[in-house]
């Protein structure tokens, strides 16, 4: 596996120990085992890894993009060959069920394969004779070094949103994971090293905290910046990387409403939303941890979902059956409980208490139950805070203008779903919700690979997303060129 005393950066195409004077345990959250220890990487390390890539970039630059993407193709099918390996180690780091972890690596592989499509991708377009003899052409061009910063939930989808284009592109590239899941990164880049073979610098592994990030923001030589967490890091992500002049993308945090009308097919709403609210442990950016039920929806749905609560299965990810695993650490299972009870304060009933959970044979783990809390209020701070563990919060309203109205003037905006069977509902809803990923009958409106990952209002900060002709349009700069030929010049060849 991965070295068991502590991680290690990857800078230049070598191995090396941190200097940091400072690390931080990475413990299992289902077993609560120490796994390994990851190093809060000093200033200088960034220097280091943005002064390699800097100097990689020229000629990985002027590697045309047919042979690029040759890296990709045998990345790709490295992630296969690994494929159960690595989904084990995701489940080991972040909890998730093995099958979660499954589905992260196949969205992750196929970032990959949309990225082997760079050649015609990246091409711009042209216009000849935009006046007589002259023509117009726009081409698109790498930017420099270019870097994503992670969150612990999606430890490999999240940088393979970016890491894919960027290379393909032709930008030199770092990544910083995230301090809590960081072991499925470093063996991908043992595996890189071991049988991708990108030349030295062009791809880089830095670990390590807040601190280190500010580094990367703050450093002269790296011009993009991608990032993916909670809101109030995001908007500070934001604002510095632009005070210094770079490229940022900054993805934040959610609360994402799912709405329930009547005429929804109960027994398909039930089991899409149930795994909306409670796959990942809710630890997903495209959670929903809000259902909003119109008119006699609330008669059937409360009970529906209380019984999906109940029946979930929870337990360590690696183990067969289990359905659910823990939520990341003792801190963020205190704060969901605490906020748990801030639901009830305000009015909230429990239908179903996940809280006090015990796992026979994980003791340690950092488990809670699947947790349900009808009639919450629209002015509670349970309907508005992103919770991140497994708790549905239950509303009801009257109309769907009610619902809509909801969503629209909520912070958030990364997803809304609307269950229904009518067409013009739909439709309605399609059009006036205010978020950028949309479900109708879709429990986690996840984008394929080959389209933009959206997101709205404060879920999002930045103009375009990660995967697809999105992201190949962040990790390049446009070059418009206007040749003027002649006709008397041209006629004598
Ligand atoms: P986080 O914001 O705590 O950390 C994310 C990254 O930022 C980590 O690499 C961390 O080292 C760094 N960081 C943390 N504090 C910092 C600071 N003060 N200064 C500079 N860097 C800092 O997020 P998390 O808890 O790891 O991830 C969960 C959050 O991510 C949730 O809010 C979730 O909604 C969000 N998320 C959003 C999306 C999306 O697409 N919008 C996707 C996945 C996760």
């Amino acid at each position: 596996m991965v070295n068991d005393e502590q991680l290690l950066n990857y800078i230049n195409g070598q191995w090396q120990r941190s200097t940091a004077q400072e690390s931080l345990k990475v413990n299992n959250p289902a077993t609560g085992e120490l796994l390994t220890r990851v190093p809060l990487s000093p200033a200088a390390e960034v220097d280091q890894a943005a002064q390699t890539a800097a100097a990689a970039f020229d000629d990985w630059r002027h590697t045309p993009a047919v042979e690029r993407v040759q890296y990709l193709f045998k990345l790709k099918n490295l992630l296969e060959e690994h494929f159960e390996e690595l989904s084990r180690l995701i489940t080991m780091e972040n909890g998730k069920t093995l099958d979660e972890s499954r589905g992260e690596m196949r969205r992750a592989i196929e970032n990959v394969e949309v990225a082997c499509g760079i050649p015609i991708l990246m091409q711009g377009y042209n216009s000849e004779d935009i006046a007589r003899g002259i023509d117009e052409f726009m081409i698109r061009q790498p930017v420099g070094v270019a870097t994503t910063i992670v969150p612990f939930n999606f430890p490999v989808l999240v940088p393979f949103w970016y890491m894919p284009y960027a290379l393909a592109t032709g930008n030199t590239y770092l990544v910083k994971p995230s301090e809590r899941t960081p072991m499925t990164m470093q063996r991908i880049f043992q595996l890189l090293e071991e049988e991708v073979g990108f030349p030295s610098g062009v791809v880089n592994l830095v670990n390590g905290g807040p601190d280190t990030v500010n580094a990367i923001l703050d450093h002269p030589l790296i011009q993009v910046i991608s990032f993916v967490g909670s809101t109030v890091v995001a908007k500070h992500i934001y604002s510095r990387a632009a005070a210094n002049g770079k490229r940022v993308v900054a993805n934040g945090g959610a609360k994402n409403p799912l709405i329930i009308l009547p005429d929804a097919e109960m027994e398909m709403t039930t089991r899409i939303a149930a795994d909306s609210f409670f796959g990942n442990a809710g630890q997903r950016c495209l959670a929903g941890s809000l259902a909003i039920t119109v008119g006699e929806a609330r008669e059937w749905f409360s009970a529906a979902l209380a019984d999906a609560a109940r029946d979930r299965v929870v337990g360590y990810g690696l183990d067969d059956g289990v359905e659910m695993g823990p939520v990341i650490t003792p801190q963020s299972k205190a704060r969901i409980e605490g906020l748990i009870q801030q639901g009830v304060d305000e009015g909230g009933k429990v239908v179903v208490d996940g809280r006090k959970a015990s796992i026979r044979g994980y003791e340690q783990g950092n488990f809670i139950r699947p947790t349900v809390l009808d009639g919450i209020p629209p002015e509670g701070k349970i309907a508005s805070t992103e919770l991140f563990g497994p708790v549905l919060g239950i509303m009801h309203v009257k109309s769907v203008d009610d619902a809509i109205a909801f969503v629209n003037n909520a912070k958030y905006g990364n997803m809304a779903c609307l269950f229904t069977n009518s067409g013009a509902a739909a439709r309605k809803f399609r059009y006036e919700a205010q978020a950028g990923n949309i479900g109708i009958n879709i429990g986690v409106a996840a984008p394929m690979a080959f389209f933009p990952f959206s997101g709205w209002k404060e879920s999002f900060f930045g103009v375009l997303h990660g995967q697809g002709r999105d992201a190949v349009e962040f990790f390049t700069q446009s070059k418009v060129v206007i040749e003027r030929w002649p006709k008397e010049w041209t006629r004598k060849f």
